[in-house]
């Protein structure tokens, strides 16, 4: 059988990586997306198991101790990490296993997985993001300050992906993501 690969997909906070996932996975439902481990509080609708493993601190410490984490960092005050073992089995199984997490994480993963693809999701300006994190509505507004401030160092980490992405219209985005993991010439070997 043909090994799985690896695909992180990262961006600020509200550059709609979400969305773009969604629409991914309902296209290509044979993707596999790796579920985190988060400390923050669920947003109005999250669903633990489904779009997190939502746990306290003391249990993602214990998680971090018993080495089951592929990858963590801390963001906006909340630790964030990879459930080891899924994506190691999905990857033995030939799937094609996507991530969605922040830059720290990204460069453990890299160190670990040489020949994973980094896509990074731009907005079309900081403007735009600032406005489609404060269209969520589900940040308080110490939150948007916080991810609008880490947002400036992740943009200037863009250089270090395989490939950048802007996502200004929606449906090409989605293309754009489509090609970089469909198209074999982007995956580094
Ligand atoms: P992220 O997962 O990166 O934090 P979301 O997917 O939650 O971002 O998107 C943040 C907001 O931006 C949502 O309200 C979403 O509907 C909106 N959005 C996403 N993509 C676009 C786009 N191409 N144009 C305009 N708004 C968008
Ligand atoms: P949010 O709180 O908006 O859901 O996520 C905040 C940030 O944490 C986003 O940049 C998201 O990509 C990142 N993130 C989510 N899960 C993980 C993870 O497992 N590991 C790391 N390193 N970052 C993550």
């Amino acid at each position: 059988m043909q090994a799985g690969r690896l695909i992180v997909l990262t961006g600020p906070s509200g550059v709609g990586k979400g969305t773009l996932l969604r629409l991914l996975l309902n296209k290509h439902p044979e993707l596999y997306l790796s579920i985190s481990m988060t400390t923050r509080q669920p947003r109005p609708g999250e669903v633990d198991g489904k779009d997190y493993y939502f746990v306290s601190r003391d249990q993602f410490e214990q998680l971090v101790a018993a080495k089951e984490l592929l990858e963590w960092a801390e963001y906006a005050g909340n630790y964030y990490g990879t459930p080891s073992l899924p994506v190691q089995q999905q990857i033995q199984n030939g799937h094609l296993v996507i991530l969605e997490i922040e830059v720290f994480g990204v460069r453990q993963i890299h160190k670990t997985f040489p020949n994973v693809l980094r896509i990074f999701i731009e907005p079309p300006s900081f403007a735009a993001l600032e406005q489609r994190i404060r269209s969520r509505g589900q940040d308080n507004s110490e939150a948007i300050a916080q991810r609008l401030q880490t947002a400036q160092g992740e943009l200037e980490a863009a250089d270090e992906f395989d490939v950048r992405i802007v996502n200004d219209d929606l449906e090409q985005a989605l293309l754009d993501i489509e090609n970089a993991i469909f198209c074999l010439d982007n995956l580094p070997v």
